[in-house]
């Protein structure tokens, strides 16, 4: 049971092939094919439907893509089938964030990032190179994070800064990504914990004048304001509410970023009595809050044996993931599309569970509103189909599997002429660091294993440095249970200075 409504996912390609094998270069069958049941908890809905010709047309599309003339939907005995399947409450509650504390606690963020973006002004040839502040915004909107991420990745790489602007601009970055998290977090738990898990250790007073710069900036500001948070309160009491029900209990909150789950895997418990653990997507690497995926099994294991009652997870839960039933599901602060909405719904599926969503933003609200509008909507679009003729019907079925065939050719003609002007290119790439441009190793060294990608490269230990983890740093003890030994820096030296990027990882095999 798959989502698919993405162009990307594997099922889509798999069928795409099944097409191919079938109709040929034509939209006429050419060959007979094996039958292939393909199940998907619901054919869903466009993301905003105008009526429910929309969603039909949306349907039967998604039909052809199973290659599909029909569907079944449940006619008899629907009321015996509602007694066994679970009645999940749903519940949506805003809490207004705005307290004086946490106000002040945002206000001495952006204090701190402003001095940060002026520092980066001042490094030499910054302000010569515009392209660097495009798509700049607030520290508020998610857009910055997009800002930060293209300026580290694009603009400096293409900019003309010397290696030793450059280096002292990535450093800027490392920075901003650390208090763009640190916001965004402050906004939906305590601010203490935002401080412990993002800005106890940030700057030095021995570091580079930048370090030099943020520590003595956070000694000016003296103490950070405190808010406990109202939404957090909000969370923390229906947890417990939850457990006072039932103490054997399982809880799945889901977050927007993994940032948020990592933050409150952590400090669940002493608000809860209850662990936390956090699951996420493994397109991130551990240390930023990434799963792979043995950790995901690992981690799924330990909750479907009840090790731990409160899951946090991205929205890589949604599918695919069977997590066992759970009695509570709280949306926090998330709210995406109609089939997320039922899938995320359906994760309770213990008879008498509930479903909240607890949210800061009204919009966020009206927008879990017009969610379950386009359900209804579905509802409506089968009743309709219901009352067409057999034959119209097939004959509309039918006209969408032509449709996708003449679709599919016309795309794999496209894919064909880029195929081969890419094999035109050499496939190998260096790998150089990401801060001061040093190379690192080549491609043919890398090997993938599992889910890690280790360069077997002895010549690799000649330019970085190896530093083992120290449980002081390690405050958390996240790179122990992770098998991390230490971390790799570059040591390459620009104008005197070691770039001390971190680049990797040393793990235990
Ligand atoms: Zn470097």
């Amino acid at each position: 049971m798959q989502r698919i409504r993405n162009k990307g996912h594997p099922y889509n390609d798999l069928m795409k092939e099944y097409h191919r094998y079938k109709y040929g270069d034509s939209d006429f069958q050419i060959r007979t094919m094996p039958q292939v049941i393909g199940l998907t908890a619901s054919l869903g809905s466009p993301k905003n439907p105008k009526n429910v010709d929309d969603v039909i047309k949306y349907m039967i599309n998604k039909c052809a893509n199973f290659d599909a003339k029909s569907y079944t939907i449940v006619t008899k005995n629907a009321a015996e089938l509602y007694l066994k399947i679970s009645k999940t409450k749903e519940n949506t509650i805003v809490v207004k964030n705005d307290d004086e504390f946490a106000n002040k606690y945002y206000n001495y963020l952006r204090g701190l990032i402003e001095d940060i973006e002026i520092y980066l002004m001042g490094i030499d040839g910054v302000l010569r190179n515009p392209a660097i502040f495009e798509g700049h915004c607030e520290i508020k909107k998610a857009e910055y994070k997009t800002w930060l991420a293209i300026t580290r990745q694009s603009t400096l790489k293409k900019s003309k800064l010397s290696p030793l602007s450059k280096m002292k601009a990535t450093d800027c970055l490392d920075y901003l990504d650390q208090l763009y998290e640190a916001y965004q977090c402050a906004q939906l738990f305590p601010t203490a914990d935002t401080t412990e898990f993002y800005l106890k250790n940030l700057g030095s007073n021995e570091g580079t004048d930048l370090d030099k710069l943020v520590y003595r900036r956070k000694q000016k500001l003296g103490k950070d304001p405190c808010s406990e948070c109202d939404i957090f309160k909000k969370l923390v009491k229906c947890i417990n509410d939850q457990f006072k029900k039932n103490a054997d209990s399982k809880i799945i909150i889901f977050t927007p970023q993994r940032y948020y789950c990592r933050l409150g895997a952590e400090v669940i418990e002493r608000y809860t009595g209850k662990k936390g653990i956090f699951i996420s997507g493994s397109n991130a690497s551990s240390d930023e809050g990434g799963c792979n995926p043995a950790q995901q099994s690992e981690i799924v294991k330990k909750f479907r044996n009840g090790e731990t009652q409160i899951l946090f997870a991205t929205t890589v839960v949604d599918e695919g993931f069977d997590i066992a039933e759970c009695n509570l599901v709280i949306k926090y602060n998330l709210v995406t599309d109609n089939i997320a909405h039922l899938q995320r719904k359906g994760r309770a599926r213990q008879l008498l569970s509930e479903s909240i969503l607890i949210t800061f933003e009204e919009k966020k609200k009206m927008l879990e509103e017009k969610n379950m509008a386009n359900i209804q909507m579905i509802t409506e679009a089968y009743q309709c189909l219901e009352k067409l003729s057999t034959a119209r019907k097939l004959s509309m079925f039918e006209n969408a599997i032509i449709e996708y065939n003449q679709k599919r050719v016309e795309e794999e003609n496209r894919d064909a002429t880029l195929k081969q002007k890419m094999s035109l290119r050499n496939a190998d790439f260096t790998i150089l660091c990401g801060k001061c441009d040093a190379y690192i190793t080549a491609s043919a060294n890398i090997r993938l294993c599992g889910s890690y990608y280790i360069p077997y490269d002895p010549e690799l230990w000649k330019i970085v440095e190896f530093c083992p983890s120290t449980p002081e740093a390690d405050r958390y003890n996240k790179e122990k249970r992770l098998g991390i030994l230490g971390m790799i820096h570059c040591n390459n030296v620009v104008n005197g200075q070691i770039c001390d990027k971190r680049i990797g990882c040393a793990t235990n095999f």
